[in-house]
């Protein structure tokens, strides 16, 4: 049976890690996320050519509610179902908290953590109904532990693992699985673009940024890769996985650990 899924922010990055992983798998794909409409176009057509699903794209915006139920909608009537649902898409901003410009605070908050409340609630019902779900939360080593200058980011990574518990009980019934991934450094254009701010923050060359301060927090001194997730997540949405539900996994070579 060819499982259908959707990864929000796929369009870089680890979202695009993990649509790659999964379509390897033969998966149906919706991807996600902003980005060159050509490129976005050029992305889709490869992998739906090497999957032996398809690959289709929504360029829902994970500010907007509607355009979120959107997404879900669609992809139920284009496919059947909403088997796997990654919820992925995610920015930052490096600021000191009194510092921090209110509409990147709101921006955050919407994004990284009440989108997945919105594909949750739009997605779950024909999960249970199903009896078959897989909920993959990309959270972060923020959803376990802060760093300095990061108040939203911190906050709404908390926030998702927080609903990652809480929707697990309330679907644990019902063959539906929830789980955070928790990511350290990993290098996409979501880490190159902090690393200036950070620098500026912290009175640092970017150099230094990325020695002592990205991977100071990783005792393996290498960053995440976006293959490695990829993996992980294939594996949370297996049959394999039924029993893990509620958990809050650490990738982050020790980071955690301390
Ligand atoms: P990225 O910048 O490479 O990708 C982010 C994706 O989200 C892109 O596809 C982008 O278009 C999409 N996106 C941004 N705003 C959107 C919106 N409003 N609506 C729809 N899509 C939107 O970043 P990444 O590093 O791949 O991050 C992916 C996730 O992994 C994020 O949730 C991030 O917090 C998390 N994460 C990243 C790291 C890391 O080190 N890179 C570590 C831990 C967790």
């Amino acid at each position: 049976m060819t499982r259908t899924a959707i990864i929000t922010g796929s369009t870089s990055g680890i979202g695009l890690g993990i649509v790659e992983a999964f379509a390897a798998r033969g998966m149906n794909i919706m991807l996600n996320g902003f980005g060159d409409a050509d490129e976005i176009e050029a992305t889709r057509a490869a992998l739906d050519a090497v999957s032996d699903g398809t690959v289709a794209y929504h360029g829902a915006d994970m500010t907007k509610p509607e355009e979120i139920e959107d997404l879900i909608r669609t992809t139920e009537t284009m496919f059947g179902a909403v088997d796997v649902l990654v919820n992925n898409a995610g920015i930052q901003h490096v600021s000191p908290v009194e510092d921090f410009p209110l509409a990147k605070w709101d921006a955050i908050i919407a994004i990284n953590m009440s989108s997945a409340f919105h594909t949750i609630r739009a997605a779950l019902p024909g999960m249970k109904a199903r009896k078959w779900g897989r909920i993959i939360n990309v959270a972060s080593a923020h959803g376990l532990v802060a760093s300095p200058f990061k108040s939203a980011y911190v906050t709404a990574k908390h926030g998702i693992v927080g609903l990652t518990k809480t929707v697990a009980l309330e679907a644990a019934a019902d063959g539906v699985t929830v789980n955070a991934v928790c990511p350290g450094y990993v290098l996409t254009p979501l880490v190159e673009g902090q690393i200036p701010d950070t620098a500026k923050a912290r009175g640092l060359t970017e150099e230094e940024v990325k020695r002592d301060v990205l991977l100071a927090a990783q005792p393996t001194k290498e960053f995440v890769t976006v293959e490695q997730l990829g993996a992980l997540c294939t594996f949370l949405a297996s049959d394999g996985a039924a029993s893990m539900t509620g958990t809050a996994l650490p990738v982050d070579g020790g980071w955690v650990a301390h």
